[in-house]
This record gives C-alpha cells, sequence and structure tokens, in this order.
C-alpha cells in the first residue's frame, strides 16, 4: 500500500519558511526562536539540537536558555515571561520533560499566546477549540499537512484518534473534527481498542507504545498515521504501528513521517509570528 511520507512535504514547508525568514531579515526583523530548557533528559537534548539545526537552516536565529535540571517553577514561568516581553523574539517553546512535579499546561500560561509557536499555552488550545485564530501544537498540525498532502479525504468519514493528550491527541482529534471527519478518541482506558480502531478509515496513533497497533487493528485499505516515536534499544526510533500494517493500509513511516513535517511546521509558526509582530 502507499507510503505517507512526510519528507517531500517537510521540504515544502522549509523553502516557504526560509523565504519569509529572509524577506524579515530584510525588513530589519529577523525572526527568533527561543528555546527553554529544564532538563538533562538526552532526548530532549537531541531534540533541542535539532531544532536549533533546522532554525539555522532556515534562517531563523534560535537561542536555548538552558535553566537546568534543577530549576524551579517559579523560575522557568520568570524566564518564560521575560522571553514573552522581548519584542526581538518571535516565538518561544519550552521542552519536556520538565523538573520535579512542575506541570507544562501550568507553566506554558506564561508563554504570550502570539508568540506560541507550539500551542502548549491552555488559551492557544481553547482559542483552537473556539475558532479563534492561535497556533495549533506543530505534531497536530503536521498530521492534518500530512493527510491533506497526500489528499486523503477527511469529510464524513470515520477518524479515531489513540491518545488524549493536550499536545498530539486531543488537538488532532478536534482538527479533524474541524474538518468534518466523525471522531472518536481512544486512551488506555478504552475497551476492546481494536474493535475501535477497526472502524476508522483514517488512523492516527499517538500513544508512545511501540508497535501497539497490528495488522488485527486495522481495516483494510485505511489511513493511518503513525505519532509515535519510541527509542529502541539499538538507538534507533519505532513507531507505535507496526510496520506489516503497511501491507494492508496507506502508512506513514517512523522516522520519515510525521516527524519532519512537525519540525517544519514548528518554524514556519516562528516566521508567522514574526511577521505577525510587525504589524503591532
Ligand atoms: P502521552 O502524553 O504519554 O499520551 C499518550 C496517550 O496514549 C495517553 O492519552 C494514553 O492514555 C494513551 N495510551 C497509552 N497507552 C495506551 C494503550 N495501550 N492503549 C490506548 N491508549 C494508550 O504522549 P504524547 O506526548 O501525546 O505523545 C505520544 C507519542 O507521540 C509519543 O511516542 C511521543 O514521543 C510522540 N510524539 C511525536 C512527535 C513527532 O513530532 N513525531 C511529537 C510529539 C510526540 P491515558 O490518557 O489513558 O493515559
Amino acid at each position: 500500500m502507499t507510503v505517507l511520507s512526510g519528507r517531500e512535504l517537510a521540504a515544502e514547508i522549509r523553502a516557504g519558511t526560509a523565504a519569509a525568514a529572509a524577506e524579515l531579515a530584510g525588513a530589519h526583523h529577523p525572526p527568533r526562536l527561543s528555546v527553554v530548557t529544564a532538563t538533562d533528559d538526552e532526548a530532549s537534548a537531541w531534540y533541542v539540537r535539532s531544532i536549533a539545526s533546522a532554525a539555522a537552516k532556515a534562517g531563523i536565529g534560535c537561542e536555548v536558555e538552558d535553566l537546568g535540571a534543577r530549576a524551579t517553577a517559579d523560575g522557568i514561568a520568570a524566564q518564560l515571561s521575560a522571553l514573552s516581553a522581548d519584542p526581538t523574539v518571535a516565538g518561544i517553546i519550552l521542552t519536556t520533560p520538565l523538573p520535579g512535579d512542575a506541570r507544562l499546561a501550568e507553566l506554558a500560561a506564561a508563554i504570550d499566546p502570539a508568540k506560541d509557536v507550539d500551542g502548549a499555552n491552555p488559551v492557544s488550545l481553547g482559542r483552537l477549540m473556539t475558532g479563534l485564530p492561535a497556533f495549533a501544537p506543530a505534531t497536530a498540525e503536521a498530521v492534518l499537512r500530512l493527510l491533506d498532502h497526500h489528499h486523503v479525504e477527511l469529510e464524513g468519514r470515520r477518524a479515531v484518534v489513540v491518545g488524549r493528550s493536550a499536545v498530539v491527541g486531543k488537538p488532532v482529534a478536534h482538527l479533524l473534527l474541524d474538518r468534518n471527519a466523525t471522531v472518536t478518541i481512544a486512551h488506555s482506558r478504552t475497551r476492546d481498542l481494536t474493535a475501535i480502531t477497526r472502524q476508522a478509515d483514517v488512523l492516527v496513533v499517538a500513544a508512545g507504545r511501540t508497535h501497539l497497533i497490528g495488522r488485527d487493528h486495522v481495516t483494510p485499505g485505511a489511513t493511518v498515521i503513525d505519532v509515535g516515536t519510541n527509542a529502541t534499544p539499538d538507538g534507533g526510533l519505532a513507531g507505535d504501528v507496526d510496520p506489516t500494517v503497511a501491507d494492508v493500509a496507506a502508512l506513514s513511516p517512523v522516522p520519515g513521517g510525521v516527524g519532519p513535517v512537525t519540525t517544519a511546521v514548528l518554524l514556519r509558526h516562528v516566521t508567522d509570528a514574526g511577521a505577525a509582530s510587525r504589524g503591532r
């Protein structure tokens, strides 16, 4: 069946972002992204490096504010507020995990929604759900862009989202609903997951469980978007969907599916935020 690659789409988005960044720089308004991190988690460090390198290639300045794993919630919130007030900063992201029992939604409330390029502030999610302009979480938007890129029809079709986090599952479900799909959200307490996922014309999986979804979970001919990124013992990356599902359904690969599109969307949000701030 079809492989729903994200690489070509990511390149297309990156080209537009680089052009927008060059235009902003030409107008003496160079776009800058601040990445706030407060962890010594290796996967997070890898993610930050990949964002910084992609930003550099797009002509976006990227500063990492590393507050260390012993940072307090108040210290992180203060840093986010200071960056929100800094007119030279276009976009802000706060990486996870966070120290202690600090909660992303609570701290991200300190990010100005106009600079909230990964849609982490609860206000951004609320605005999105009520149809007001807001940045969607980049991963959620990437799923929709990937579906559109591969001309997957959504209107009137049955979509199932596995996962209900505020950064992926819930916003993806909302974006699908906005496109007139009939949406079911499944989670760890869902009974008979197989019966639910088999109803899907479009199945989006964001559970963070290696190969949770196998061939039995999927109706032949369905479209399956795998958001999962799980580290393998050999240092590789595995999705939430068993690759053999591609024998019966159109499947986005891991790596090379949602991942590259997410990074591209995130950086596009930075130039969009930079362009919007010129008018203020
Ligand atoms: P999360 O906050 O841990 O949420 C996981 C969700 O999956 C929860 O709602 C959980 O249900 C549900 N779930 C867990 N086990 C399940 C099971 N056995 N059956 C059904 N549902 C189950 O994770 P997340 O932040 O949403 O991320 C999900 C995955 O996407 C991870 O692999 C993450 O690394 C990946 N990700 C990828 C990108 C990208 O750009 N490609 C970006 C962000 C995240 P409960 O709510 O009941 O616990």
